[in-house]
């Protein structure tokens, strides 16, 4: 391992990402396109890298982001594949947005009238882009999306005549599908088939593209896939919920936290450990200390002994308060532990996430220790902690990423 990562790194296996959307695909009938979701810088996995990855497999039809913003930064990174901004994009993003091909999801009329606007200032320059857009259907969030009623009709009408918008897709998102009782899936599933049928009976026309399946639908609703399905949280490799069926497709975990330990030390009975004195060792303890915190995003909601690191193979419990930028550990039974040893924040010890004898320690489990969802834990790894990215069992470089 080289040494400026000795802190703190995230180690990120690209092979095994790229199988858990092979798995996937794999599962699904042959024809359906993966829309890859990369927001929040993929999870927290870093969408660049495996944007670039995934860009040369045919059934990626290409990627989602978040925000205009994120979209950019895949094509200044050499993206060229189809990208979908699945929120509302602000009027300051249209213009680069046209020129750079990047979809819009639209649900409100002034977007259309500006879209539009932008499309013929551009044409009066000599451009001759057009906007791609995917109109999005509320059938039970209540987030973004016209409601799938008269007025949903009327906006779909209105978006296929605006001159420089072009309706590519349209989409819904389920707000259930991650729980055993799908019966609400169900219904926002029919609700969406329903409208969908409507439109295009009433105008004539044929959306390209319908789409409304996340990881928890492609897993446990095959009737959903429609054309295209958006994959998220599966991809890499963390499970949508407890509830969802975790036999029909196989998916490993891709993302493993290492540092080193900083400092070891004895302390007496008595001796508090951390801010506000919140662990008093009640006896002789050896102690270790890490370089890590709250600050790298490590959820100081760990503390006071519910967090726990592996050191060695054994486990390592949080004593006290985690820090901004450090926290400790009882190392009292692992008389081997020395500074400048390896720590496990998350993965498995020997072998790599897959063989269950091992220690490990899951992103659920210190997901559900700290409070947070998975989703959110590794969203939350932020900047400080450098990504190495594995593939073939070697670290590349940045110049392959
Ligand atoms: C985030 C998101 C997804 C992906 O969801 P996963 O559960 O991670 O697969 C799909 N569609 C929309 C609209 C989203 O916002």
């Amino acid at each position: 391992m080289l040494e400026e990562y000795s802190r703190v790194y995230a180690k990120i296996n690209l092979d095994v990402i790229h199988q858990n959307v092979e798995n996937m695909y794999n599962a699904m009938p042959r024809g359906t396109n993966i829309l890859a979701v990369v927001k929040t810088d993929g999870y927290g996995y870093g969408a660049v890298p495996i944007s670039r990855m995934l860009m040369k497999e045919p059934y990626v039809w290409g990627f989602a982001t978040a925000t205009a913003e994120e979209a950019f930064e895949l094509r200044e990174a050499g993206v060229s594949k189809p990208i979908l901004v699945l929120g509302y994009t602000f009027p300051y993003a249209y213009d680069r947005m046209l020129k750079e091909n990047i979809r819009p999801t639209v649900f409100r009329y002034d977007m259309l009238k500006q879209l539009s606007e932008r499309v013929k200032k551009r044409r009066a320059l000599g451009g001759n882009e057009v906007f791609h857009v995917h109109v999005a259907v509320d059938c039970g969030m209540s987030r973004i999306g016209v409601r799938p009623d008269s007025d949903g009709e009327h906006f779909f009408k209105t978006a296929i005549e605006t001159e420089g918008v072009e309706v590519e897709g349209i989409f819904t998102h389920f707000a259930r599908a991650d729980e055993a009782d799908l019966s609400n899936a169900h219904e926002s599933l029919k609700t969406f088939t329903q409208f969908i049928n409507k439109v295009e009976q009433d105008t004539g026309y044929h959306i390209p593209f319908k789409h409304c399946s996340n990881s928890a639908s492609i897993i446990d609703m095959p009737e959903a896939h429609m054309d295209m399905v958006r994959c998220g949280v599966t991809m890499y490799g963390m499970w949508p919920s407890e509830e969802v069926s975790k036999n029909k497709i196989e998916i490993k975990p891709a993302l493993s936290l290492y540092s080193h330990i900083s400092y070891i030390k004895d302390i007496p009975e008595g001796t508090p450990v951390s801010y506000g004195g919140t662990f008093v060792a009640d006896r002789r303890m050896r102690i270790a200390t890490i370089p890590v915190g709250y600050g790298d995003g490590y959820p100081r909601s760990l503390s006071g002994g519910r967090g726990f690191i592996l050191i060695h193979g054994e486990k390592a419990k949080i004593l006290g308060r985690v820090c901004m930028d450090q926290f400790m550990v009882d190392v009292t039974h692992i008389p081997n532990a020395k500074e400048g040893d390896r720590v496990i924040l998350i993965g498995q010890d020997q072998g790599g996430f897959g063989d269950d004898s091992a220690p490990k320690i899951t992103v659920e489990e210190l997901g559900d220790l700290s409070g947070r969802f998975n989703y959110e834990f590794t969203c939350n790894l932020n900047h400080r902690v450098p990504r190495l990215y594995e593939r073939e069992g070697r670290i590349l470089k940045n110049s392959e990423l």
